[in-house]
């Protein structure tokens, strides 16, 4: 059942649309609030997403072959060179998962395993390889990010300015692997390559 939320900043109401969102962010006030068995706590504005040409909109539907998916959130990461988004979405049976977009490359995500037996971020090394699930996968990228802006609901905590590290990996059959070493444990996302031109609005 959707609940509705008021917004404590400006009074807005919000129609959850996520299963558990533990981060709202107002659509009216821009006010990040972190969720706490239904109390909103104000973590401070977060920073309007401008949109150089982005293939998604919030709350529109896409299809990507069979798949009809909406994206009901967004976190916007700065990595240093430059920045991405995570689009999270809801699929039409309910299903939530992740849609990465770094520029044009788009990449559908979806949890792997939580508390994941890696080595330490200090001694992972760009170019050595790690066996993830018995696969032999490379580290391509060794990197910082920035939460800088958010949108819609997330079902995580994080506030504006914070920053983990994580890894990203290559393994057989362009699957990539992203590791996060987050402060309540590691993460490891599985990501797909997709052609962005097989990404349709409907
Ligand atoms: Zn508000």
């Amino acid at each position: 059942m959707a609940l509705s939320l008021t917004c404590p900043s400006c009074g807005n109401i919000i129609n959850q649309v996520t299963k558990s969102p533990q981060l709202v962010v107002c659509p009216a006030c821009n006010t990040t609030h972190l969720l706490t068995n239904g109390k909103m706590e104000d973590v401070g504005k977060s920073a309007i997403l401008t949109d150089t040409p982005s293939i998604f909109e919030m709350y529109k539907t896409y299809k990507y072959q069979d798949w009809r998916f909406s994206p009901v959130g967004r976190v916007r990461y700065d990595y240093g060179d430059g920045y991405w988004d995570e689009w999270f979405v809801r699929s039409d049976n309910g299903k939530e998962t992740w849609v990465s977009v770094d520029e044009g490359d788009i990449s559908i995500e979806g949890l792997v395993q939580k508390g994941l037996s890696v080595p330490a971020f200090d001694q992972i090394q760009v170019g050595g390889a790690l066996m993830i699930n018995r696969i032999r996968m490379n580290v391509v990228e060794k990197n910082t990010a920035t939460m800088i802006g958010a949108q819609g609901e997330l079902p995580f905590k994080i506030v504006p300015n914070e920053s983990y590290n994580y890894i990203d990996l290559l393994g057989p059959k362009r699957v990539a692997f992203t590791i996060e070493y987050q402060q309540d444990g590691i993460n490891c996302y599985k990501g797909v390559w997709v052609d962005p031109f097989e990404i349709v609005e409907v």
